[in-house]
């Protein structure tokens, strides 16, 4: 299998890479996205082999099913002991690592949030973490991964690649202002390789600070700076397992159908989603579920694109689908445009760039969104929020988080009768517990491994969002080892 970007085109004959040379890439050098060549295309007589996969050996075998399909140079057995090590139920909670949980007739919560973090992103930062490890093993080379977070990525990030060999993260993150909880679960990180550095200023701080390092080119080369972002492929193909793995679950044979609606802020995940439908796996419709940050939702009704200033950006409580721009989104738009490479980079090049937004509601293809694709969307607001998180507990005892709210929230409004449908959990609630005790007047269960996390020892370095310092501090500890 070979990658291309979703900015290729045709007559500049574009250079095609291989999964390990763009595993630890950010963008291609032509600003696009990469994807596949092509979907590898799943029969029938597959589809109902990896029913039996996953229900006699487990997810993490069916994760190096379809990952086998992608990745053509990492030698099976490798690869095979990858999956083995990272889908364990010591990791994930459950041997189901992804279990379903009925909530109604037809409607389902599928499980994404047991792991290190509890949120869906450990799902593929922890598979990201090992294949990290293992190509700079065989390349004799390190890597220094530099981020910025406001919470779940950031976390993520450094419950994968603590401990593991030729990597550091650099991570920074607003000083004061990420919640006691999340503060907790990353500076109590004692790795060596972990440096939790909280920045005096806001999240964009942060993030001006990690863009001015990756732009000076000299040094992100000297010091090998990296990135972990959701724009990396490995980690999409790592969730399109979970799809397979909540179909399967959720039926008896091949000739059903399921819908799955998908909390979204950067359209990471539902397009994980969209791959699988791609591959063939009989999916009714995909549910793009936002909160009052409805960039997308307002693409799938109108067909405009409309990227939002940091003014236009709310701080709600689903933060993390708090974004102005959906990083991910080009990906689709390139299949739903027939894979127009030079079309895609006029969009999200040019027009963006200009304009700040694009139209496709004359084009022909934007009713493909519905029909062809099954993409629809809806949106929730903070009042929803509560509402719905309060509707679960009392109907069904189950508590839910703000994230998942806004999913369950527009599942309920486009649910077909006979389809069910999947949810996709994103987080526990106790890592917004203020909002869930705000609807519900108590505080969320809290798995017993967290269970007094915040009276733990701190590592963490605070800095002025000043780049030399960050630049020196990195310089100074390759120097070290
Ligand atoms: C990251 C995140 C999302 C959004 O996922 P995307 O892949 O960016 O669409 C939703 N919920 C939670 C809890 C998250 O951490």
């Amino acid at each position: 299998m070979k990658y291309l970007s979703t900015r290729a085109s045709g007559s500049a004959a574009p250079e095609r890479k291989r999964f390990c040379e763009i595993l630890l890439e950010g963008l291609a050098p032509d600003g696009g996205l990469y994807l596949p060549e092509h979907y590898p295309q799943v029969s029938d007589a597959t589809l109902s082999q990896w029913r039996t996969v996953y229900h006699t050996q487990g997810y993490a075998a069916l994760a190096f099913e379809i990952l086998s399909l992608y990745i053509d140079d990492i030698p099976a057995a490798d690869l095979r002991a990858i999956c083995d090590k990272t889908y364990t139920a010591e990791v994930f909670g459950t041997g189901e690592i992804v279990p379903l949980r009925h909530l109604e007739d037809g409607l389902w919560l599928e499980a994404l949030s047991n792991g290190p973090t509890l949120a869906f992103k450990d799902m593929a930062m922890q598979l990201l973490g090992n294949l990290f490890e293992y190509e700079l093993a065989r390349r004799g080379e390190e890597l220094n991964i530099l981020g910025a977070t406001s919470g779940d990525t950031g976390s993520a990030a450094e419950y994968a690649m603590r401990g593991k060999k030729g990597v550091r993260v650099f991570m920074t993150s607003p000083f004061g202002r990420m919640s006691a909880f999340q503060q907790a679960q990353m500076f109590s990180l004692m790795d060596a390789n972990i440096y939790n550095i909280a920045v005096k200023g806001v999240f964009d701080d942060c993030q001006d600070m990690v863009k001015a390092v990756s732009n000076d080119l000299d040094f992100k080369r000297k010091y090998k700076i990296g990135t972990v972002n959701s724009i990396n492929w490995a980690r999409l193909l790592a969730q399109v397992v979970y799809y397979f793995a909540g179909y399967i679950q959720a039926t008896e044979t091949n000739s059903q159908k399921v819908s799955f609606t998908v909390p979204s802020g950067n359209f990471g995940n539902v397009c994980a989603g969209h791959v699988a439908r791609m591959m063939g796996l009989p999916i009714e419709q995909l549910v793009v579920a936002t909160n009052e940050n409805d960039v997308l939702d307002e693409f799938f009704r109108t067909g405009v694109y409309r990227v939002r200033g940091s003014a236009d950006t709310h701080e709600t409580s689903s933060p993390s689908m708090d974004i102005s721009k959906a990083s991910n989104f080009e990906r689709f738009v390139f299949d739903l445009l027939g894979r127009d490479g030079a079309r895609t980079a006029d969009l999200f090049g040019a027009q963006l760039a200009k304009a700040g937004r694009f139209d496709l509601s004359r084009d022909p293809a934007f009713v493909h969104c519905a029909e062809r694709y099954g993409f629809i969307s809806g949106k929730s607001t903070h009042a929803d929020r509560l509402a719905t998180i309060r509707d679960c507990w009392t109907r069904h005892g189950v508590m839910i988080d703000t994230h998942t709210a806004d999913g369950v929230k527009v599942a309920l409004e486009k649910r077909k009768p006979g389809v069910p449908m999947l949810v996709l959990e994103t987080a526990l609630p106790i890592k917004f517990a203020e909002t869930v005790y705000e609807a519900l007047g108590r505080e969320p269960d809290r798995p017993a491994k967290f269970v007094g996390i915040e009276d733990l020892p701190k590592r963490v370095q605070v800095m002025d969002a000043d780049v030399d310092a960050i630049k020196a501090l990195i310089a100074a500890e390759c120097q070290k080892s």
